[in-house]
């Protein structure tokens, strides 16, 4: 139980909390930028450089048109030409479907997450197509506030309006921080790391300030973002900011988790649950967080259950082996003896 109070007095804990937090400010700060650049690209605001036609658009920011429900039912993956493709009769749809593609970077065309988008009935447009761009496990995804960091690095890095603008090293450096951070055992950050995380940081939220595609308005919040970020850099950690990072840590564990147990991947949901471990026995400490522990006793279960699933498999795919052996044996016997 002194342990926190013993981590806290540590440069390097501390460095941990600030690096945890600048990077959920960072997020924070891009909300309304990424509204604002989908909103001008999409909608009849970007004039001749609008991605949709006035006519798409007045079909499409209807949560009743057709590409936003039942997506899996009107595409389909070309595998010959290496695309998806629209199998609707809706020609609208279609070339709307067609300038969303457009927007992929490269290698991510592959990476569309189809549940993401299956049902975008209830967002407003530009979150709607912002879905498209999303790592999985988005699809109840309703605006800005629902996405996390990784999910936003994600966004930025998959879509051709961001990668302009915002420097990709900048994205890929964050993204790599935010992997660090979030799955650290020990929760340890040295100085220099720390500083080239900030770095990151406000390099992206700089750039981000000088696009002259979105309001003023929007680039003077940044600019004070930027500003709130280079404050928690210098600034002292007090209990309640350590409790945020942890906070914020904790939902990252355990939205990975639930990724990880679609997959089946049981190594890692070791991993994840030794660090939620941590977590809770850090956040039961300071605000007793009886619910916690309940979440990770649910997860063991989970994991046990998986176990014993994966040893059953095992077994019976050993029978299958042994029976088909004696299969051969015979089979080779009567040869031998027909032969
Ligand atoms: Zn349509």
């Amino acid at each position: 139980m002194n342990n926190v109070k013993e981590k806290l007095k540590k440069n390097e804990y501390r460095n941990w909390v600030k690096g945890t937090l600048g990077l959920e400010r960072t997020n924070r700060a891009l909300f309304e930028y990424v509204k604002a650049k989908f909103e001008v690209f999409t909608h009849r605001r970007a004039g001749p450089h609008a991605y949709f036609t006035e006519d798409v658009y007045s079909h499409i920011h209807l949560g009743t048109s057709c590409i936003r429900s039942n997506l899996k039912r009107k595409i389909k993956y070309d595998k010959t030409n290496d695309t998806w493709k629209w199998t609707n009769p809706c020609g609208k749809c279609k070339e709307a479907f067609k300038s969303i593609l457009s927007m992929y970077t490269n290698a991510s065309k592959k990476k569309m997450h189809l549940e993401n988008c299956e049902n975008t009935t209830k967002v407003t447009l530009e979150w709607a197509i912002a879905r498209f761009f999303m790592p999985e496990r988005n699809d109840t995804n309703k605006g800005p506030d629902d996405t996390d960091p990784a999910a936003m690095i994600n966004l930025l890095l998959n879509c051709h309006l961001f990668t302009n603008q915002i420097r990709r090293n900048f994205l890929i450096e964050l993204r790599e921080a935010r992997n660090k951070l979030f799955h650290s055992s020990d929760n340890l950050v040295n100085d220099n790391v720390l500083k080239v995380y900030f770095f990151n940081m406000k390099g992206l939220l700089t750039d981000a300030s000088h696009d002259t595609e979105v309001d003023n308005s929007i680039r003077e919040v940044i600019a004070k973002d930027i500003q709130t970020i280079e404050q928690l850099e210098e600034a002292e950690i007090s209990m309640t900011l350590f409790d945020d990072a942890l906070k914020i840590q904790r939902k990252a564990i355990y939205e990975e988790y639930e990724t990880c147990l679609q997959e089946n991947n049981i190594e890692q949901l070791k991993v994840l649950l030794k660090l939620a471990e941590n977590i809770a026995a850090d956040l039961q400490f300071m605000n007793d967080h009886s619910e916690e522990l309940k979440n990770v006793k649910v997860y063991m279960t989970k994991i046990e259950h998986l176990q014993t699933k994966e040893e059953e498999l095992n077994a019976e795919s050993m029978i299958i082996i042994v029976i088909v052996t004696i299969g051969f044996a015979l089979l080779l016997r009567m040869c031998l003896y027909f032969g």
